[in-house]
């Protein structure tokens, strides 16, 4: 888990440095630097498609989440115009205030019955679902427990909740049995949130769904699975990992994120009608921030209707077929390499840049301190050439 970092009090400049020096970053920057930790915003001279321009160097792009080739989709983007054209370009307000438009409550009913849930809501991004979503469902008598793996939005939902926040080891789940029972021990009555992931974004590993579900039950806990990387990905009709398990109606919360394989942006939490409409009243994220334009829900409609279909199918299928050549037995897009060290990560995200490659080197805070890593993401998009070049590519690595 990230740590908290410690921030000196506000207001904490003095007369005698005249209240500045506190207020000068190149101490920390400087910092990151030595550490090899600091990040940079580098140009993108194209669209986000499988191939991009960079300082005018094409290169295969290996570093996006865009895992059905969806984002830069003509289709997908004339949904996008066709919403505009339909609702206007901004929503004016929070759905509370002026009255919720069409498009966002056909999104939720579209998207609730794909998943086999009674309600769906959605927000502007994953992040604002998670950390809109989390205090709403606990507080400070609740306990949530987490992988130890679990995303940022997760982390900062869980410490904005107020709850008691406990770590599992990563899919340890005979530790996660542990915890659970000492929980139960002190607390019978407490609400207790298992929180965690369905694909790990930077190991692409999936959780023991199975087993986990066990133990909530056993212990009366409710589950959060955040499916943002399986989403479109794995299950029939793309519709995620516990749908592919057959284990839909026994997840309490499924989060999940229109902005990777959906190719767009914008997060949604599904569950029954009763934790919706508490979600409505007291999700901050929901109810103090503008919607998210209509036509990015018309077109997430949109989005949701390509990933059911027969295109979507033959995009997963030629997706499983790259994973299947780059790293046999992997479940998912996301193809951890990791190396350690920062610099070594970096330099070989250079090298590899050199060669035509995009992939992202992945550091602390993102991934636990030595395990830096190139972070291989994978795209129905990417042609048969793309691929065999990166696997020669990797194997001089
Ligand atoms: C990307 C991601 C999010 C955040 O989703 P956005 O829509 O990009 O804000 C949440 N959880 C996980 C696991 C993610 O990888």
């Amino acid at each position: 888990m990230e740590r908290l970092r410690k921030t000196p009090a506000l207001g904490t400049g003095t007369p005698d440095d005249g209240g500045m020096s506190g207020h000068d970053p190149s101490q920390e920057l400087a910092d990151l630097t030595g550490a090899g930790l600091l990040r940079t915003l580098k140009p993108l001279d194209s669209p986000a498609g499988p191939r991009v321009v960079r300082q005018d160097r094409e290169l295969w792009n290996f570093a996006s989440n865009d895992y059905l080739g969806l984002a830069a989709d003509a289709e997908l983007a004339e949904a996008f115009i066709e919403g505009v054209r339909k609702y206007g370009a901004g929503s004016a307000a929070s759905r509370l205030v002026c009255g919720t438009l069409p498009p966002h409550h056909l999104l939720e009913e579209a998207l609730a019955a794909a998943k086999g849930a009674e309600a769906a809501l959605v927000f502007t991004s994953g992040f604002a679902t998670a950390v809109g979503s989390m205090p709403a469902l606990a507080g400070k008598d609740d306990v949530l427990v987490l992988d130890k793996l679990c995303h940022a939005s997760l982390i900062d939902g869980a410490r904005l909740s107020g709850a008691t926040i406990r770590v599992f080891p990563h899919n340890d789940t005979a530790k996660l049995a542990r915890l659970l029972e000492g929980i139960r021990a002190k607390q019978p009555a407490a609400r207790v949130i298992v929180v965690t992931e369905s694909v790990f974004s930077m190991d692409g590993d999936v959780c023991p769904l199975r087993e986990i579900l066990e133990l909530k039950d056993r212990h009366g806990a409710l589950l959060f699975l955040d499916e943002a990387h399986s989403f479109g990905v794995l299950g029939p009709r793309g519709m995620g990992l516990a749908a592919e398990l057959g284990l839909q109606d026994r997840v309490d919360f499924q989060m999940g994120t229109f902005s990777k394989a959906a190719g767009l942006s914008g997060g949604y939490l599904v569950t029954s009608a009763a934790w919706r409409d508490l979600l409505v009243n007291r999700a901050r994220s929901f109810i103090y921030s503008t919607a998210p334009p209509p036509a990015l829900a018309h077109a997430a409609m949109a989005s949701l209707e390509r990933i059911r279909s027969a295109d979507g199918e033959a995009r997963r299928s030629r997706l499983r077929e790259y994973i299947a050549r780059l790293s046999p037995g992997h479940p998912s897009p996301v193809i951890p390499v990791v190396l350690g060290g920062n610099e070594a990560a970096l330099e070989a995200a250079a090298r590899l840049e050199a060669r035509g490659f995009l992939v992202p080197a992945i550091r602390y805070p993102t991934v636990p301190r030595g395990t830096a890593r190139l972070r291989i993401s994978l795209s129905a998009a990417h042609p048969h050439e793309a691929v065999a070049a990166l696997c020669v590519g990797m194997a001089s690595e």
